[in-house]
């Protein structure tokens, strides 16, 4: 359905997004996941004809955004960050201009703001102006905006940012609602939200994929280890890493991070290790033939969370 090759973007000399490439099958629901200033909206924009790659190619079915921009925009509905709307209007009065500006006829628009006000649920504020709605209803009238005529793709950009967490669920129920049907790409920085709305989830850092894979199979990856988490007096990194790393089961050993103020002769290291096989017993005896002390050993099963944080620590 988007076939997306080497698309990058530069602001003057910021590389914003670098060379990505992705594709977006018909009904799949894609998260772009990355934190703050990772190149997401710059991706949407690009994506939605608003903002012109540097370079790069996007295909949207038969058509490429630099030949044919308009057909592109017809099969999109697009919902920015900021939704823009005017708040003095009505809901009904402002479905209604938007439903002219698309050019539909007057049966077509009724029936539209009807379906898109039992979709959104936005039949109890129909007749209220927009300013006056709470945030969580205008991201709704936002949607229905973005849906009113009947694209078969939906871009949203961080569709529940600066909602309260009832507001998250009630837009996220009505997004998996519309994911039935469409296809779906949303940009945001919160996992959780990715987890639960997203089939598939391209994780983005520093305008690069560094991640791309079914929501699932990128969780089963990361309960495929697990990780300790030591923290030991007397010790330094290369003699650890020289000591554990040959136990069987651990797969690498990094430095953890230090509490503000601690004690410098502390250090805190986490090793991956696969979840089949339980290491404990054997870090604790090769830490007994040395001169460290152990002040804490955790372990803790690897979340899809570890990998985002991961992949996108320098951020
Ligand atoms: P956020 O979640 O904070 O919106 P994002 O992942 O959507 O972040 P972008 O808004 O695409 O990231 O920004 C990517 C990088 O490009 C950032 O470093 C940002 O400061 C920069 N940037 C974005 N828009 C512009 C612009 N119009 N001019 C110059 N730099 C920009």
């Amino acid at each position: 359905m988007i076939h997306v090759e080497g698309l990058t973007k530069y602001y003057h000399d910021l590389c914003a997004v670098d060379h990505i490439d992705f594709d977006i099958q018909k009904g799949e629901i894609l998260g772009l996941l990355g934190p703050n200033g990772a190149g997401k909206t710059t991706t949407l924009r690009m994506l939605t004809g608003f903002l012109r790659p540097t370079s790069g190619s996007i295909h949207v079915k038969d058509y490429t955004i630099d030949e044919h921009p308009l057909e592109i925009k017809k099969l999109l509905g697009y919902l920015p960050e900021s939704a823009p709307l005017y708040h003095e209007m009505l809901v009904y009065d402002y479905l209604s201009y938007v439903a002219d500006i698309r050019e539909l006829d007057r049966d077509e628009k009724l029936s539209r703001i009807r379906y898109l006000a039992n979709l959104c649920g936005l039949n109890e504020v129909m007749h209220q102006p927009i300013g006056e709605l709470s945030k969580g209803y205008k991201q709704r009238v936002g949607l229905a905006h973005a849906m009113m005529s009947d694209p078969e793709i939906l871009v949203m950009d961080e569709p529940t940012s600066g909602l309260d967490p009832n507001q998250i669920v009630e837009i996220r129920e009505i997004i998996k609602e519309i994911g039935k049907e469409k296809t779906i790409i949303l940009s945001t920085h919160i996992l959780s939200e990715a987890e639960a709305t997203c089939d598939r989830l391209a994780i983005i850092n520093q305008g690069k994929i560094v991640a791309d894979g079914k929501t699932q199979t990128l969780k089963q990856s990361a309960g495929g280890a697990s990780l300790i988490r030591i923290s030991l007096q007397n010790a330094d990194l290369e003699s650890v890493k020289k000591e554990l790393q040959v136990i069987d089961g651990v797969t690498d050993i990094v430095p953890a991070r230090r509490e503000h103020g601690e004690d410098d002769n502390i250090l805190h290291v986490t090793l991956t290790c696969q979840s089949s096989v339980d290491v404990r017993g054997d870090i604790y005896r090769k830490i007994k033939e040395t001169d460290w002390i152990l002040l804490e050993l955790h372990q803790e099963t690897k979340t899809l969370e570890h990998i985002f944080r991961e992949l996108t620590r320098e951020n």
